[in-house]
């Protein structure tokens, strides 16, 4: 892009919640879209509209309002699975990233992995993407092994090459972009090294901080299963998405039991739906959910994910520029723009991440401190917390300008 050609203030319009004050007269500088991102009119009028006007259950009715449900269901797991790149029947609607994980450790990990099994993951892994791991571990006496971090905040891909080539690995589960280091993972390159080395194991991303800015093509990432989250790209909560290969998806047992997902079931058993798309829904599907998620992904579609990739490298390389005129200040992850994505998290010398978030946020700066639920890495690196910014379409370089002279405020008040 053309940065220019990327209208911020035009799409700030779009999202309702902008225009509000903060503390009574402050404007809202929202940087704390990587725990949850702010929703377009659009959104917001597709779920409004489902419920005034469509609002029924799906499937089997024979009436108008269950057909027009159930046309909406269909339709949006289709606009949704073809953002994704991938089939509608190779998309299970779930509630987050951290159920998408927790229903593939319950479900091909307790068919396909077994006592003696590693799993491999890494030292920048959400919570999300570790404690599932570890529970599975805890039951089926298998191995739970992190692939290692370096100082630059990137994944030692040498160390993975030779984890990967020193025991089996039933399982690598990585990060597509961290949410703590900001790093986006070379995926094609890890994809491409386990199948050269690794072919029998599968491949999870975690792309709960990738969907919201970069496009993903889940068939091109030839990996078995990708997860997502819908409300950090701009659509609702209490929607996400598990796409599963369609080969393992087959093979997989169903995670929940009960009406809708059956073909026939008498007193003494049951047998489960054919159709796959059937056989993963149990239950009253997030209808609603679905439709909102569909409108996001329409939206993002239109002004197009490239576009917004490369505005955010922008705004990234921007805040980074910044943040090097604070000597008081430590960037934790990648010092390069170019190998980030999306957020930018940092230690402020002799204040608390707590004490940093709460200045920002008197001056209507919404940014997030804390371990930013990962652990480990923290642990690893000796940082008590950190503070996060990041970023969706409508950040402007005035909003980072509007964060910086907060930070200002802190050395003024704690004279570092
Ligand atoms: N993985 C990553 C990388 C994340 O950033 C998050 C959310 N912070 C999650 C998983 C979990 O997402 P959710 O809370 O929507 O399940």
């Amino acid at each position: 892009m053309s940065v220019t050609t990327f209208n911020p203030q035009k799409i700030q319009k779009d999202f309702p919640i902008l225009q509000r004050k903060i503390h009574s007269d402050k404007r809202l500088v929202y940087l704390d879209n990587a725990a949850t991102s702010q929703k377009p009119r659009a959104v917001i009028a597709a779920i409004s509209n489902y419920y005034e006007q469509h609002n029924a259950n799906v499937h089997r009715g024979v009436h108008q309002l269950g057909d027009e449900s159930t046309k909406l269901f269909h339709e949006s797991r289709h606009t949704i699975a073809e953002f994704f790149g991938a089939e509608p029947t190779e998309f299970i609607a779930v509630r987050n990233t951290t159920e998408a994980i927790n229903q593939i450790a319950y479900t091909w990990g307790e068919k396909h992995v077994a006592a003696g099994d590693t799993i491999l993951t890494t030292e920048m892994e959400h919570h999300s993407n570790i404690v599932p791991w570890q529970e599975l571990a805890k039951r089926k006496g298998v191995r739970l092994e992190f692939a290692n971090v370096n100082d630059e905040g990137k994944i030692d891909l040498q160390n993975l090459a030779q984890q990967l080539a020193a025991k089996k690995i039933t399982l690598l589960a990585v990060t597509h972009i961290s949410n703590t280091l900001g790093t986006r993972n070379p995926v094609e390159k890890i994809v491409e090294l386990v199948r050269k080395t690794s072919p029998s194991t599968k491949i999870l991303i975690d792309g709960a901080q990738a969907a919201p800015h970069i496009p993903v093509d889940f068939h091109k990432l030839n990996v078995d299963f990708y997860v997502v989250s819908a409300h950090k790209m701009l659509g609702p909560m209490g929607i996400g998405g598990l796409f599963v290969r369609q080969k393992i998806l087959e093979t997989l047992p169903p995670f929940l039991f009960g009406g809708g997902m059956i073909n026939e079931v008498t007193k003494e058993k049951t047998t489960y739906a054919e159709d796959l798309e059937e056989r993963f829904t149990a239950g009253t599907p997030d209808v609603a959910g679905l439709v909102g998620w569909a409108a996001a992904c329409e939206y993002l579609r239109t002004i197009g994910m490239e576009k917004l990739a490369e505005y955010d490298y922008d705004l990234v390389a921007y805040v980074l520029e910044k943040l090097h005129e604070f000597p008081q200040i430590k960037i934790v992850g990648p010092l390069s723009a170019n190998d980030r994505i999306g957020s930018v998290a940092f230690i402020y010398d002799g204040v608390h991440a707590h004490d940093v978030g709460q200045i920002l946020d008197s001056e209507g700066v919404a940014v997030r401190s804390g371990h930013h639920c990962t652990m480990p890495l923290h642990t690893k690196f000796h940082w008590q917390a950190t503070v996060r910014v990041s970023f969706q379409l409508y950040n402007t370089r005035e909003d980072i300008d509007a964060f910086v002279n907060a930070l200002r405020k802190v050395e003024k008040i704690f004279h570092v």
